[in-house]
Order: structure tokens, then C-alpha cells, then sequence
């Protein structure tokens, strides 16, 4: 992770709707007012996370800013050598709109599941960065945080279906009441479905103190 994973782009050669990812694009990833001129440095790893996230949340993902040029970054009050002007760092946030997004906690829960070196949670978005180590942070202040639900973002789960048994297979069948000396006392109607026969008998049978036995469609009393 880090500098071996950058690759240089050209903007002007390229286009800003060149896919670097399935859902990440050139333009996307490049410094906000650069004329392209200068390569864009991409950092696959970060790419890759992102769009790992992308497809874990199942929401589009919004990039404000990857990669600034050290004026850019300079002219939005970055932090001087900020992992910005590597490429290595992006602010983002997940959703249709604004309004509904992904809550920023869960974002930067996603974040750490996915393995991110760097994250923050600013208001309305999140930063993350490919930095060796771990390093977590919110903004305003500059408090180190524990990000809720370390060490893994686990995707809801959607309960198993219950078996569902159809009704239309059930099918009516003779059950014989035999004694235990084999007599028969007599045949009850049983009903066949999902692979057991049900009959009244055992209840009526237990509730008068028998035991009783099932065999396939025999009753044994005893
Ligand atoms: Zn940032």
C-alpha cells in the first residue's frame, strides 16, 4: 500500500469520464481546476476500497475530493503534504441524494471493514486514506476516535425463508389404531403433508396415559 500502488494519468488524453473503477471515474479523481494538463496520480488501492464500498453499501458513491495539486490543496486550507497531494486520500459520502445518505457513522464503519489506513468522519462525509497504519479522527476537533462496530462492518442479513410447506400436497390417508397385541381398534383419518402424517390419534391417546408408538401410518397403543 502507498506510493507503489500509484498510477499516473493524463486528464487531457484520457477524459474525465475514463473508468478507473466500474463505478469511478477519471475525472472524478482528479484535482477540482486542474485543466489536465499535469497527470492525475491515482492510487489503485484507494480506487479499489472505495469501490469495494461502493458495492458493500449497494449506494452511489459521491467523491468531492481525491487528488489536489499542492495550490489546490493549499487554496482549501488542506493540511500541507496531506495524503491528498498523493493521491492517496478522498472525501466521499454514499447515496442517491444528500439528504438520505449513508449515515456517516456506517459509512466509516464500511471503511474500517474494508481496511482503509485512514479514516475521518467529517460532517456530511467521510475521509479516508491509504496511509501505512491506522489512524482515525472527527472533525471539528481533532479527537482520535474509536469507529463503532471495530473491527468489522457486518452487512445486515436478510433472515432465511421459512420452509414454506403448500398445503394443495397435503393428501388424506387412513390411519389404523392398533392395540399392542396387534388388534386393530380402529382406521382414523390422517392427513399426509411435507412427508408426516398427522392424526388426531396421538393426542387423544397420550391424554388417556398410552404411550404410542408410530410406524409409518400404524398406531401402536400401549
Ligand atoms: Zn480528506
Amino acid at each position: 500500500m502507498g506510493k507503489a500502488d500509484i498510477v499516473f494519468y493524463s486528464l487531457a488524453k484520457l477524459g474525465a469520464s475514463y473508468k478507473i473503477m466500474a463505478n469511478i471515474t477519471l475525472g472524478e479523481l482528479a484535482s477540482k481546476g486542474s485543466d489536465g494538463s499535469e497527470p492525475t496520480p491515482v492510487d489503485m488501492v484507494l480506487a479499489a476500497k472505495i469501490q469495494q464500498m461502493r458495492d458493500l453499501l449497494g449506494k452511489p458513491v459521491h467523491i468531492n475530493s481525491v487528488y489536489r495539486t499542492v495550490k489546490h490543496n493549499a487554496s482549501v486550507g488542506g493540511v500541507a503534504g496531506s495524503y491528498h497531494t498523493q493521491g492517496m486520500a478522498a472525501d466521499i459520502w454514499f447515496g442517491d441524494t444528500f439528504a438520505d445518505r449513508i449515515p456517516d457513522e456506517e459509512a466509516a464503519q464500511c471503511a474500517e471493514y474494508v481496511g482503509f489506513g485512514g479514516i475521518g468522519l467529517y460532517p456530511g462525509r467521510i475521509h479516508v486514506d491509504t496511509r501505512p497504519g491506522r489512524y482515525r479522527y472527527r472533525k471539528p476537533g481533532k479527537d482520535y476516535i474509536t469507529v463503532a462496530g471495530f473491527p468489522g462492518y457486518a452487512l445486515p442479513v436478510a433472515p432465511e425463508p421459512e420452509p414454506v410447506v403448500d398445503p394443495a400436497t397435503a393428501e388424506s390417508v387412513p390411519v389404523e389404531l392398533l392395540c399392542r397385541c396387534g388388534g386393530l381398534i380402529a382406521t382414523v383419518e390422517g392427513i399426509r403433508l411435507d412427508g408426516s402424517i398427522y392424526a388426531p390419534v396421538r393426542q387423544l391417546c397420550e391424554s388417556l396415559g398410552h404411550t404410542v408408538e408410530w410406524t409409518g401410518d400404524k398406531v401402536i397403543v400401549k
